[in-house]
């Protein structure tokens, strides 16, 4: 009992990316309303703030910067991924060692990010348990797996033939060899090499995922198998946390009042998350396909999002009158409070996995347009598995946008796809609460936490 008492520190290390704090942070929140205090060790790219009231009490240290930036563009996202890990090993045992020194020997555990895996040599030094924690999806770890053991020149030439592109993966039904997330990682031998690395669970004693098993329970019982150390999926962690989680972004919050003012499951939400980047021919023909729908939208338009554009200056007068008396624009919304909004009848997502899941949590069906592999990956659970949306393929058009929206928004085949999400809503809802496989899944987790 003493021993526990003691031991009730744990250190979070996430990515300095939105998709990846969130979620870190949220689980952060989840271990500190069952009684941790929590210390966020962050590198100085990542800026979290910790006057966010939902963090209050949270810790922070910054890990020293190792690798700057601006080498990921020379050296392409799964080399410099790498490299990061390989120089920030010694600034991160500095940053607990330091930890140690002020605060005793208090640290339960660190939790780190599966990208950010430098962390366990940290933890080997310190004698530290350490566990993984994976802000994508279960099936997006099952296919990690796979990469690590492919051979990349065997790979490339099986691939050219289409009848094993459709080929399911043996015991993986039903992920076929083309769903396997590829593309947005650079050239394919640093991505498999990037895999290995990823999957290597060194001496990590378990590992989080942020779903839940009703979403993804085969990829989760593989998992379980395939790693041999104990697999929590604890979320949706919003749920779980009752928190939005840091915005990096200022929000805008007047897009509110305006959804205040639109007819129940009218709207149609436009958000492509954090990262991903468009053409302005393809920005152009969404605004044409919107406007020609008919139906109100509320579109965010991140600054930087559209090649060669600071934000809507490249919208022609025409589209942009058009817009402003159908629509509404903003930088960055209030995504939760959106997607929960009885207004909002649809979500226009790249499905980033926070994305997905959010708008799963509120029932939104979706129209899916994935930039890359992970969000290919989750399109095709959207659209296949849980069959709550719609895949836009190939280039967008301003026709295909307006049949999208309608199918969505008007039609019996997108009142299935509500009915669906709102079943899933239903399961995912239960399984927060007590007795449900998340809410178990968090008090073996304390359990283990307590006795590591
Ligand atoms: N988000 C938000 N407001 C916005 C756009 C995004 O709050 O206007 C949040 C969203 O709720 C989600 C996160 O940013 O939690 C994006 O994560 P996701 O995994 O969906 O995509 P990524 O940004 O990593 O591609």
């Amino acid at each position: 009992m003493e021993k526990r008492a003691e031991k009730r520190r744990i250190v979070l290390v996430p990515v300095a990316a939105q998709g990846h704090v969130t979620p870190m942070m949220q689980l952060g929140k989840a271990l500190q309303l069952q009684g941790f205090s929590i210390t966020v060790a962050q590198r100085q790219l990542t800026q979290i703030s910790s006057s966010s009231q939902h963090f209050l009490g949270f810790d922070y240290v910054t890990i020293p910067e190792s690798l700057p930036q601006s080498e990921s563009k020379k050296l392409g996202p799964a080399e410099y991924l790498m490299k990061l890990n390989k120089t920030s090993e010694e600034g991160f045992k500095d940053c607990i060692s330091q930890l140690l020194m002020q605060q005793g020997n208090d640290i339960a555990c660190i939790i780190y990010d599966k990208l950010m895996y430098f962390c366990e040599a940290a933890a080997k030094e310190f004698k530290l348990p350490s566990v993984i924690f994976s802000t994508s999806s279960a099936t997006i770890q099952v296919c990690y797996c796979v990469l690590s053991k492919l051979n990349a020149e065997k790979f490339l030439i099986d691939m050219k033939d289409p009848e094993m592109q459709d080929k399911v993966m043996e015991g993986l039904h039903p992920l076929r060899y083309k769903d396997l997330p590829t593309s947005g990682f650079g050239p394919l031998e640093p991505l498999l090499e990037m895999c290995r690395e990823v999957v290597n669970k060194r001496t990590a004693s378990a590992i989080i995922f942020n779903t839940a098993s009703c979403l993804e329970s085969l990829s989760l019982s593989w998992l379980q198998q395939e790693l041999g150390i104990p697999v929590y999926a604890l979320g949706p962690l919003h749920i779980t946390a009752s928190s939005p989680g840091p915005s990096l972004l200022q929000e805008g919050r007047s897009c509110v009042e305006w959804l205040n003012k639109q007819k129940p499951r009218s709207v149609i939400y436009i958000c492509l998350g954090s990262k991903a980047h468009m053409e302005t021919m393809e920005m152009l023909e969404m605004a044409w396909g919107l406007c020609n729908s008919n139906q109100p939208f509320l579109w965010v338009f991140r600054p930087g999002s559209v090649a060669g554009s600071e934000w809507i200056e490249s919208l022609p007068e025409e589209i942009s009158k058009m817009v402003k008396d159908r629509g509404y624009i903003v930088k960055w919304a209030p995504q939760i409070e959106v997607l929960g909004h009885p207004a909002v009848g649809g979500f226009w997502s790249h499905c980033g996995w926070n994305s997905t899941l959010e708008s799963i949590v509120e029932g939104v069906p979706m129209i899916c347009r994935p930039f890359q592999g992970e969000q290919k990956l989750n399109a095709m659970y959207i659209e296949s598995v849980w069959r709550i949306g719609i895949l836009l393929q190939g280039e967008v058009e301003r026709g295909g946008v307006e049949r999208a929206v309608k199918r969505l928004i008007m039609d019996e085949e997108g009142a299935g796809m509500r009915e669906r999400a709102v079943d899933l809503k239903d399961k995912l809802k239960a399984s927060v609460r007590s007795g449900g496989s998340s809410y178990n899944a968090l008090d073996e987790l304390i359990k283990f936490l307590n006795t590591e």
